[in-house]
């Protein structure tokens, strides 16, 4: 018998299972994709919010200014690319300035520090390509950046070194209430029997906490969609620039990521089901707001374009409780943007102020929260690289031209926590494959490198979900 099962592996469930580890608890993680991160946490902003925008009282701005405050030092022991950019909300119109002013006068209530009304000539200063239409912004100096898959699969890796188990492919289809306990089972007949759940499963939350007959909430999706722009533009600009918010939200932004690319996007589109193509009309209005925003955007550099989905709630609040018709069971829904700020704040109310409560915590004494990637080998001095060479040879060979990410660093990926078995598994925890040629030249031995790793043949080793083979056959 299993202390707590968390349903979903995604920032949320990771900050969450990562938490659990710290004592001593037998933990399971059950996720239904081939891999952790898969849902809206692989496709996002990837902003640290400084906490402006959410309604004052809110969960959102309580756990939003919470988790930006811990952001740094959180990135930090688990290896994390995190960088404090500081974020620009920009006016266009003196209505809009008036707008800026009442968003500082929620920060502040919400406990934001650092927050500044800016005039036009600063705001140049910061971002020479703002349009010349902009009048003003609101300087948020505690807004950030960081890498959310990353941030997401460093979590559940570190919970995993700590003892957490992970179930991949294991979609649940159904919770039984036992004396005492949860059996949580899967559409392949496995099954997790749990003294407590944690319904961490982003989009399919109510759906899940409707199998203990909990009918509290709902939850829909909006799809956003993102150009993203090659590292050679990564000069752009330095900020995250906003445009001023309306009542439809928080509109399209343009960013630098951690990693120097150029992020323009998201839409908020309604959808159905957690759909992730991207289409002409959302672009579109991508490219179109981004140039009235900026000058020059350089979209000649565009090396992709993605979706992901937001999953909102009827509660317009992120939903964090025990569920009031079962006991034991936790609902983490609800958790739209600000979420991946707030994942390391949420992770620590869950299990201090909430498992607490139901189960008897015992503080782990060997749990060791930091996490040592080498995945930035790149970075690393000339003297730095041969030593390293010097023990293992697979450093010494570029896989990938585009990122120069060298065998030894997908040879650590397939087997570090939580391992990688897809090419897209080893693309977003070593970046193989993310940049300008997307994968045209890399794909085939980063293939070749799973096989050879895994013990499996070429036609085995799958894109990233179940069924997602590369290779049908053999032509000679
Ligand atoms: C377009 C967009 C932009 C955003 N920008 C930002 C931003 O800049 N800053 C910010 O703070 N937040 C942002 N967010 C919000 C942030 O991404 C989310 O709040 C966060 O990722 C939610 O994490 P989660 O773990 O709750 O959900 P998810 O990452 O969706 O994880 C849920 C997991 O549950 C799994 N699952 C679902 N059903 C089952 C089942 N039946 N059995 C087993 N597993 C299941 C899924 O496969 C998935 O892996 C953005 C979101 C989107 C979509």
């Amino acid at each position: 018998m299993l202390d707590v099962c968390v349903i979903g592996g995604g920032v949320i469930g990771g900050a969450i299972l990562r938490e659990l580890t710290k004592y001593r608890l037998n933990v399971v993680m059950v996720e239904k994709s081939a891999d952790v991160c898969m849902g809206q946490s692989k496709a996002n902003s990837g902003i640290s919010h400084a906490g402006y925008d959410a309604k004052n009282g809110s969960l959102k701005a309580k756990f939003n200014v919470l988790g930006n405050k811990m952001m740094p030092a959180y990135a930090e022991e688990l290896g994390v690319k995190y960088r404090n950019n500081g974020s620009l909300v920009v006016a266009y119109s003196e209505e809009e300035i008036k707008t800026l002013h009442e968003l500082k006068a929620r920060g502040e209530i919400n406990g934001v520090s650092d927050l500044e009304v800016i005039g036009q000539e600063e705001l140049r200063a910061l971002e020479p390509n703002i349009s010349d239409n902009a009048v003003g912004a609101l300087f948020a100096k505690t807004g950030g950046i960081v890498c959310p898959y990353e941030l997401t699969i460093a979590e559940i890796g570190n919970a995993m070194d700590n003892g957490a188990k992970l179930n991949l492919n294991f979609e649940v289809c159904s919770i039984d209430k036992k004396d005492g306990y949860y059996t949580v089972k899967s559409t392949d007949g496995r099954e997790v029997d749990a003294k407590m759940v944690i319904n961490a499963s982003g989009l399919s939350s109510s759906k899940i906490a409707n199998m203990v007959g909990d009918t509290s909430f709902k939850v829909g999706g909006r799809k956003g969609e993102y150009i993203l722009l090659d590292r050679e533009s990564g000069d752009f600009c330095s900020h995250t620039i906003f445009k001023t918010p309306t009542e439809k939200g928080k509109g399209i932004l343009v960013s630098q990521t951690v990693d120097n690319n150029i992020l323009l996007g998201p839409t908020a589109e309604a959808v159905e089901d957690g759909e992730t193509y991207t289409s002409q009309v959302g672009l579109d209005f991508v490219i179109k707001t981004a140039n009235e925003m900026m000058k020059k955007v350089p979209l000649y550099n565009t090396i992709t374009s993605f979706a992901g989905v937001r999953a909102f709630s009827d509660r317009h609040d992120f939903i964090i409780e025990e569920s009031k018709v079962a006991k034991g069971f936790i609902n983490v829904a609800g958790i739209e943007s600000p979420g991946l700020t707030s994942a390391p704040a949420i992770g620590k109310f869950v299990v201090e102020e909430i498992v607490a409560n139901i189960l008897p915590l015992e503080k782990n004494e060997n749990f060791n929260g930091r996490r040592t990637p080498d995945y930035f080998f790149k970075n690393l001095s000339v003297e730095e690289k041969n030593a390293i060479i010097k023990k293992d040879k697979r450093y010494g060979k570029i896989v990938c031209r585009c990122e120069e990410i060298t065998e030894g660093e997908i040879v650590r990926a397939i087997h570090e926590n939580p391992k990688a078995t897809t090419v897209d598994a080893v693309k977003r925890r070593v970046r193989a494959g993310m940049g300008r040629c997307q994968g045209g030249f890399c794909q085939p031995h980063v293939a070749e490198i799973i096989a050879r790793e895994l013990g499996i043949t070429m036609e085995e080793v799958l894109k990233s979900e179940q069924g997602s083979r590369l290779l049908v056959g053999k032509t000679k």
